[in-house]
């Protein structure tokens, strides 16, 4: 009997070299712009000039899209070259949902760049179904879903809301850099689109950008090769390769940064000084059971802490540990933390004795005894 391979095996089958005729085991870096024509004006291997398509690029093309269960993948420069792209898909005059706490570079685009096109939104709790679902206009295209939430870490009924989303027509597209297809497949729950910032959890190392959409449907992929090739928000043949190097060990990094999320949260949520930890792995979370459902293994690497402080002494906390470096970001193999709100500015809502934390690989009691240091 034929079996199809696990995640595992597939991060490390998908990203091996397709295209040399030296049978290198580790893929070289094609750092060519541009690719010999054949007498008879054919190309080989479709390689004609390097934004069309490169051989990194390929790789991690058709490693993503493997890994998320999906048809089609783009590569992009960023994540929000990513965003970009989808919002470039839309018509003018075209109406979005958006959670009321999506990652907020993606509502200042929509302001400062989109708005003038004409592309509208609202800001709806994505928890509430029934908000979303009175939310459509008849000029909806898209739902946009990030689940879990930045930084409030809301976890958001992938299914129910494609649902809601495919009886009127609408895409649903589907923000997963937080989870990764190591802990959750939004295609598979319905969704019609997968969107991920590489430069998170598949990088996985701080030292890369990237972005990618996955999706199903052979028409929507003519229109996101044209917008990622004519548009030319695309990546380098290094930023290439060092993503897929990352998604080798994709599994192994996020399972690890996972459990370690997992105890650090239990330890927080027991500390006298803490008001709150959000993350979707504790009993206390108000979405826990769905998140049960709908993550396979693990919850995420992702926190946030509500500290009983005033903002300087939150904002002072931030900048005392050890190891969690004070930077925005998250995903990489170190642990990282952030005073969130005074790093989205003004109009943010997100609370001030908020902290958010990316936990990395390192041992969780060193972790442990660095909050407790701190929090002293
Ligand atoms: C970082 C991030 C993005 C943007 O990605 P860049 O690679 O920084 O452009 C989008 N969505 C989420 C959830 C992110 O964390």
């Amino acid at each position: 009997m034929k079996t199809k391979p696990k995640f595992e095996t597939l991060a490390i089958k998908s990203t091996e070299n397709q295209m040399s005729n030296i049978e290198s085991v580790s893929t070289p870096i094609y750092l060519s712009s541009t690719y010999k024509r054949n007498s008879d004006g054919t190309y080989n291997n479709d390689l004609i000039y390097s934004r069309n398509e490169n051989p990194n690029r390929k790789i991690i093309e058709y490693s993503i899209a493997q890994l998320e269960r999906g048809k089609h993948s783009f590569a992009f420069s960023s994540g929000m070259a990513a965003v970009s792209a989808i919002f470039q898909s839309l018509k003018t005059g075209d109406h979005i949902i958006l959670p009321d706490d999506i990652y907020f570079t993606i509502k200042k685009l929509l302001r400062e760049v989109f708005e003038q096109w004409n592309l509208t939104y609202d800001l709806v709790d994505m928890c509430d179904l029934k908000a979303v679902e009175s939310t459509i206009k008849p000029n909806t295209s898209l739902i946009w879903v990030e689940s879990p939430s930045n930084p409030q870490l809301k976890i958001s009924d992938i299914k129910a809301i494609s649902e809601i989303a495919h009886k009127k027509n609408i895409v649903c597209a589907v923000d997963n850099t937080w989870a990764t297809p190591v802990l959750q497949n939004p295609l598979e729950l319905g969704a019609d689109m997968v969107i991920h910032s590489t430069t998170k959890y598949f990088g996985g190392h701080s030292d890369v950008l990237g972005g990618c959409v996955v999706l199903n449907d052979d028409k929507l992929a003519e229109k996101f090769k044209s917008i990622q090739v004519l548009s030319g928000a695309v990546p380098s043949p290094f930023d290439c390769w060092l993503i897929a190097r990352g998604i080798q060990t994709l599994h192994l990094r996020v399972s690890k940064q996972a459990e370690n999320a997992l105890k650090l949260a239990q330890y927080l949520e027991s500390h006298p000084k803490i008001k709150k930890v959000l993350y979707p792995g504790l009993v206390s979370h108000p979405q826990h059971l769905l998140a049960k459902k709908q993550f396979n293994n693990g919850f995420g690497a992702m926190l946030s802490i509500l500290i009983k402080a005033t903002e300087k002494e939150t904002f002072n906390i931030s900048t005392k540990l050890k190891y969690f470096a004070t930077a925005t970001s998250l995903g990489g193999v170190e642990s990282l933390v952030e005073h969130r709100k005074s790093v989205e500015g003004m109009d943010s809502l997100t609370p001030e004795n908020l902290i958010r934390i990316s936990v990395g690989i390192e041992n969780i009691d060193d972790l442990i005894q660095d909050w407790k240091l701190v929090l002293q």
